[in-house]
C-alpha cells in the first residue's frame, strides 16, 4: 500500500487513496483548521501522482524517481503557491505566474501539480484569475487548494473542486508525533499536544523550541494578570504583549535553511511567485501548513522586522492566545477544568473564575473574535488592542 506521511487523518487519507486508485479530480479542496496537515496531505497526493509504481494502490511508493524528487523538494512538476508580502495575501500576479508555469508540458511525467497553501488568502482578483484555469484545466494538471476557511472562496471556485475534509488531530496522534519527531518524552509531549489544540504542525514547532514554550507561558500568565490591572497598566501590558507575541513567532519559526536550499515557506520565497520547491522533509508534517500564519507563518521567516504586516501577525498571535486564556477561564467556570490548555494555570483560573461573570467573559470573547476579523484590515493593531485592554472585565473584589 502507498505510504502516506499524513497523520491522524484516517478518513481524509482514505478518501485520498480512493481518489488515487480511481483518478484524482483535476481540482481538489483540502479543507480543515490550520496546522492539521493539509499541506502534508497535498504533498502525499502529489507524490502519488508523480509516483511510477505500477500498481496505483502502491502509490506513493517513496522509492521511485518521482517520489524521491518530490521528497527532496526538487520535482519540477510541482508548483507551490503561498501568501507573501504585506497583508499575507495571495495576489493576482502570483496566480498569473502559476498559471503560466502549469500551462507548460510536464517535465518528468504525465502529471503536474499546483498546490496552493492557505488558499483562503487568495484575494478576489486572484480567485477570478484562477477560475479560468479551474474551468479549463490544462491536461495533466491537478490543482490542490488547501483552505482553513472555505467560505473565503468564491462559490464559483468552490463548486469546481472536489472536497476532502481534515479535522483537528486527536491528542494521542500528536503526542506520538512529538515523541517520534519532536524528540520529546511522553510527559512533555502530552503537555505540548494540549497547548496546540489538535494542530500537529504547531505542536511540532513548540516541541522544537523551549524558547517558544517559555514565551507562551509567560504571555498567557500576563494576559491573566490583566484582569487585576488598572487602565494604564493594561495599556502598557498589551503593548508589551504585542512585542512578546512577535518574539513568539520568531521562536516558532523553523531554523533557517542552508544557503541555496529550496525553501517553500512563504516570506522566505524568492521573487518568483510559484516555485517547485518544497523544503526537504516538507512532506513530513511539517512545514508549510504546519503553522497557521496567525501563529507563526510568513512573518516567521521574514527578514524585515516591524513592518505593518509583521505587527498584524503578532497581533493575531496575541488575539489567539487571549481567546485561549479567556476560553479556559470559561471552561473552569463551566466546571470543565480538564479541558484547559495550560493545567499549570489551573489555580489562577480557579481563583479568578468566581470573580468575573460568564456573561462579561462571553461579551469579551465576542470582542476578541471581532478583533481577529478586523486585524486583517487594520493598519494599527495597537489601537485595537488598546480598546480590548480597556474592555477586559475586571476582577470583582470580594467585600
Ligand atoms: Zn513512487
Amino acid at each position: 500500500m502507498g505510504t502516506f506521511l499524513t497523520r491522524g487523518q484516517a478518513p481524509a487519507v482514505e478518501a485520498a487513496r480512493v481518489m488515487i486508485a480511481a483518478g484524482v479530480p483535476q481540482a481538489l479542496l483540502l479543507v480543515g483548521p490550520g496546522s492539521v496537515g493539509k499541506t502534508t496531505l497535498g504533498l502525499d497526493i502529489a507524490a502519488a501522482l508523480f509516483c511510477r509504481a505500477e500498481n496505483p494502490a502502491d502509490r506513493p511508493c517513496r522509492e521511485c524517481r518521482g517520489c524521491r524528487l518530490l521528497a527532496h523538494g526538487n520535482h519540477p512538476d510541482l508548483h507551490r503557491l503561498a501568501p507573501e508580502g504585506p497583508g499575507g495575501q495571495i495576489v493576482i500576479g502570483q496566480v498569473r505566474s502559476l498559471i503560466q508555469e502549469v500551462a507548460l508540458l510536464p517535465l518528468e511525467g504525465p502529471a503536474r501539480v499546483a498546490l496552493v497553501e492557505s488558499a483562503h488568502r487568495l484575494n478576489e482578483d486572484a480567485q477570478h484569475t484562477l477560475l479560468k484555469t479551474l474551468e479549463e484545466p490544462p491536461a495533466g494538471l491537478t490543482l490542490i487548494l488547501a483552505v482553513d476557511d472555505e467560505d473565503a472562496l468564491l462559490p464559483t471556485v468552490r463548486s469546481r473542486c472536489a472536497r476532502v475534509r481534515l479535522g483537528p488531530l486527536p491528542a494521542r496522534a500528536i503526542e506520538e508525533l512529538l515523541v517520534e519527531e519532536g524528540g520529546r518524552d511522553p510527559l512533555d509531549a502530552a503537555k505540548i499536544a494540549r497547548l496546540a489544540g489538535g494542530r500537529a504542525g504547531l505542536a511540532l514547532a513548540y516541541a522544537r523550541s523551549d524558547a517558544a514554550l517559555g514565551i507562551r507561558s509567560e504571555l498567557t500568565r500576563s494576559l491573566l494578570d490583566l484582569f487585576d490591572r488598572g487602565c494604564a497598566a493594561r495599556l502598557a501590558g498589551v503593548r508589551e504583549g504585542l512585542a512578546r507575541a512577535a518574539a513568539l513567532q520568531t521562536a516558532l519559526a523553523p531554523p533557517q535553511a542552508p544557503e541555496g536550499a529550496p525553501v517553500a515557506r512563504p516570506g522566505r520565497r524568492g521573487p518568483k511567485a510559484a516555485s517547485a520547491a518544497p523544503s526537504p522533509g516538507a512532506g513530513a508534517h511539517g512545514d508549510a501548513d504546519s503553522l497557521r500564519e496567525d501563529e507563526a507563518g510568513p512573518a516567521a521567516g521574514s527578514a524585515v522586522r516591524g513592518t505593518a504586516a509583521d505587527r498584524r501577525r503578532a497581533a493575531a498571535v496575541l488575539v489567539n492566545l487571549w481567546r485561549e486564556v479567556v476560553g479556559d477561564l470559561v471552561r473552569v467556570q463551566l466546571g470543565d477544568p480538564g479541558a484547559v490548555r495550560e493545567p499549570d494555570l489551573l489555580e489562577e483560573y480557579a481563583a479568578l473564575a468566581p470573580a468575573v461573570t460568564p456573561a462579561d467573559l462571553g461579551r469579551f470573547l465576542a470582542r476578541l473574535d471581532d478583533a481577529a476579523v478586523r486585524l486583517d484590515a487594520s493598519a494599527h493593531p495597537e489601537l485595537l488592542f488598546d480598546v480590548l485592554a480597556l474592555r477586559l472585565p475586571r476582577r470583582a473584589v470580594a467585600a
